[in-house]
């Protein structure tokens, strides 16, 4: 479970994100939508303090942390508990797909080397790239380099894992593989939140859409209401603006 309460973000003078509050349970797959320069990948990004958040609480699991009196040690048991997918894969060139899925195993938990590879190795098989174990991002092709970069959040078994526009980078032509994967991540039900713009995808798979607006909740609730059914009519605006 993930929770915020009272989250905010602000830089200087300008609120992104003003008194966010959202519950998301385990198993559930929050799909966030809304207009660009929300607040949208500041609210994913203060989730594992990417970006230190202002003021609220951030609750993983059994860890609940004042954002203003996190320690260190907060932070990190916080970043342990989530993984982020980013829009742009943000792979290590000069690391092989399975030194890219190793190494936060290796680094940040402290894993011996061979079981890491290990892992990482049976997480190549589950992601349709064994036989890419040696291969360099490079020699990749978009929709694999994200295939990897899904995979290495996989390897963690963070509780959570927080996406951010991952095909947004992609050639068309890769979108449905990435698109694949996190389907099947959602049928096991891998915890997730994103930010994403294929509505298909959400409508199939998210339990719930939150829309956003200036830095506030707008709207929520399940696929079906909110793109459908929406009631506030800054969602509709929007959602004419895309569909
Ligand atoms: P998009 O759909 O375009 O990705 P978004 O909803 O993800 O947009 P954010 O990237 O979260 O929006 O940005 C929200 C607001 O915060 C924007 O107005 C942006 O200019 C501002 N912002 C983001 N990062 C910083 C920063 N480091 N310093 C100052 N302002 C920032
Ligand atoms: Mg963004």
């Amino acid at each position: 479970m993930i929770k915020l309460t009272g989250l905010r973000k602000q830089y200087g003078e300008t609120v992104v994100l003003d008194g966010i509050e959202l519950t998301v349970e385990k198993g559930e797959i929050v799909v966030i939508i809304g207009p660009s320069g929300t607040g949208k990948s500041t609210l994913l990004r203060c989730v594992n303090f990417l970006e230190q958040p202002t003021a609220g609480e951030l609750t993983v699991g059994d860890l609940t942390v004042d954002v203003e009196r996190a320690s260190k040690q907060d932070v990190l048991q916080l970043r342990r508990h989530t993984a982020f997918v980013f829009q742009n894969y943000a792979l290590f060139a000069n690391k092989t797909a399975l030194e890219n899925i190793a190494e936060r195993l290796i680094v940040v938990d402290r894993w011996p080397k061979a079981k890491a590879h290990a892992r990482a190795r049976e997480i190549l098989e589950r992601i349709g790239l064994a036989d890419k174990a040696d291969a360099y991002p490079a020699s990749l092709s978009g929709g694999q380099q994200q295939r990897v970069g899904i995979g290495r959040a996989m390897a963690t078994g963070a509780e959570v894992i927080l996406f951010d526009e991952p095909t947004s980078s992609l050639d068309p032509e890769w979108v449905d593989e990435v698109l694949g994967l996190m389907k099947q991540l959602a049928a096991e039900h891998q915890t997730m939140i994103l930010v994403t713009h294929e509505m298909a995808f959400a409508r199939d798979v998210a339990d719930r859409v939150v829309f956003i607006e200036g830095g506030r909740i707008v709207e929520q609730g399940p696929p079906s209401d909110i793109f459908y059914h929406p009631q506030d009519p800054r969602t509709r605006d929007f959602l004419q603006k895309i569909l």
